[in-house]
């Protein structure tokens, strides 16, 4: 009996790995061996843990990985999978093959950096700590990767095949449809991967994919996500108060100071200020896109002008590349960097890790958190036990670099930007369905959530509906 097995992204958010086995004898592993996304466990140490072992079937019997998007949680495990004797191709649209191009190298760079500085600090069981994998290995497996336009259907074995089509979450990003002969019976299997909005973007801001996930769908086993199973995202225009907010900063001589991932939450954020200062709102500033990546992402989120929504091609048709902006600095330099620091000048430093566990927003937030002049804004989701969090919480102190560091500053968070739909939107997309499947299966949730969306799924759709259990196999029937 053809099988998912759900490897990863089962009982928590990250990690997501699904398995699918063709094999019409459980015993054996002679039927297609498909993984469905190949992400890293991020988050608490009881997950990370997961990202050393090894897959329940040898990696080099994987035939191919399908690849949703390009976060981390979804592709971060590649180069490991690589490392363990994977050799098949690795499928995804162009847009999210050109974002891994940047994502993975540096997260090998990240686990060079965090293996060293255990072995610094002597803090590891395993002497000497080794990384995950190296940057060196995250770039020799980019070249399995190969490309698959939206609504392509790519044929892997006579009894399967897919096809992506879109879900609005981030640039790039796609559901997989898969169609499966099973028993002597087709059966049609959606993975959703990360569901994107379905509101406008006046309240999911800077939203530049295509306007919702694809309508209509029509599947016997559904794989879906539930991040925001138990949450509602607000649903008013945060411009306004963004730019009061800018403005006040301005005003009382101090800067802002914006934690954000360096790809497409980046973007987003800067295609939103320029608006507010084109409209004058907020006042032309000098603008800092401190992050060794930005470039690389701004190019890559240029070239692929057939993601944009309607309103993201307009603005830049106005206002062309944010490379070019006068005022925008970008290419800085860690020695520029650092130089941010002495300028007395009100500006905005938008840089990353997003979450503030590591990068170079942590020189920013060191020298700025103790001045009440000065606001942090916050437009990313914030992981407990992240110092994001806890400066996101009210503490009066936050640690970076082994010191101390008064918060002061203002703190402000919009949760609006959020590429996740909520449950609203989730069950405003279901109802588009054509039919209902016979079964679906929520992945990527905290327990909480997929509960909540179970149980609203069962009651507002009348669906058969199960939270996966991490390493649990499912028949398809
Ligand atoms: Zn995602």
């Amino acid at each position: 009996m053809a099988y998912i097995q759900f490897l990863g992204a089962a009982g928590t958010v990250t990690g997501s790995k699904h398995l699918i086995n063709t094999s019409s004898d459980s015993s054996s592993h002679s039927g297609l061996q498909v993984l469905i996304d190949c992400g890293m466990f991020q988050g608490p140490k009881e997950w990370r843990e997961r990202n050393w072992q090894d897959t329940p079937i040898p990696a080099r019997e994987i035939d191919a990985v399908v690849l949703t998007h390009a976060h981390l949680d979804h592709c971060g495990w590649i180069p490991r999978l690589v490392k363990e004797g994977f050799r098949g191709p690795i499928y995804a649209t162009p847009p999210t093959i050109d974002l891994c191009g940047i994502i993975l190298p540096d997260s090998g760079h990240l686990q060079e950096e965090d293996a060293e500085f255990y072995n610094k600090q002597k803090k590891s069981k395993h002497t000497p700590a080794l990384p995950l994998y190296t940057l060196a290995e995250a770039q020799a497996s980019l070249q399995y990767l190969q490309a698959v336009q939206f609504n392509e259907v790519k044929k892997l074995s006579p009894e399967l095949s897919f096809c992506f089509v879109r879900a609005a979450h981030i640039l790039g990003s796609s559901m997989a449809e898969v169609t499966l002969k099973t028993n002597g019976q087709m059966r049609r299997l959606l993975f959703t991967g990360d569901i994107g909005r379905v509101r406008d973007r006046n309240v999911a801001p800077g939203k530049v994919v295509h306007s919702g996930p694809t309508e209509g769908e029509t599947a016997d086993v559904v794989v879906m996500e539930s991040t925001y199973g138990n949450r509602v995202h607000p649903t008013d225009d945060p411009s306004p108060q963004l730019a009061a907010v800018i403005r006040q900063t301005v005003e009382r001589g101090g800067s802002v100071i914006v934690p954000a991932f360096a790809v497409e939450r980046t973007q987003k954020f800067l295609f939103m200020l320029k608006e507010l200062m084109e409209s004058g709102q907020v006042p032309k500033i000098p603008v800092y896109c401190d992050s060794p990546m930005a470039i690389k992402a701004v190019e890559i989120f240029l070239k692929h002008s057939e993601e944009y929504s309607d309103e993201t091609k307009e603005l830049i048709a106005r206002y062309g590349s944010p490379l070019e902006w006068p005022g925008f600095n970008f290419a800085l330099s860690p020695v520029e960097s650092k130089q941010i620091n002495d300028s007395k000048v009100p500006s905005i430093i938008v840089s990353s890790s997003g979450m503030v566990t590591g990068g170079r927003i942590q020189h920013h937030l060191m020298q700025r958190l103790p001045d009440p002049r000065n606001t942090v804004i916050f437009i990313g989701f914030q992981a407990p036990g992240t110092r994001g969090f806890t400066i996101k919480s009210g503490a009066p102190e936050v640690k970076i670099f082994g010191e101390i560091v008064p918060i002061r500053a203002q703190i402000v968070a919009f949760e609006q930007f959020s590429d996740h739909a909520d449950t609203p939107e989730l069950l405003q997309w279901l109802h588009t369905f054509t039919k209902k499947p016979a079964a679906t299966y929520l992945v990527h949730g905290e327990p909480a959530a997929s509960a909540q969306l179970r149980d609203a799924m069962t009651k507002d759709l009348g669906w058969n509906v199960q939270v996966a259990q991490w390493m649990e196999k499912v028949a398809i029937e």
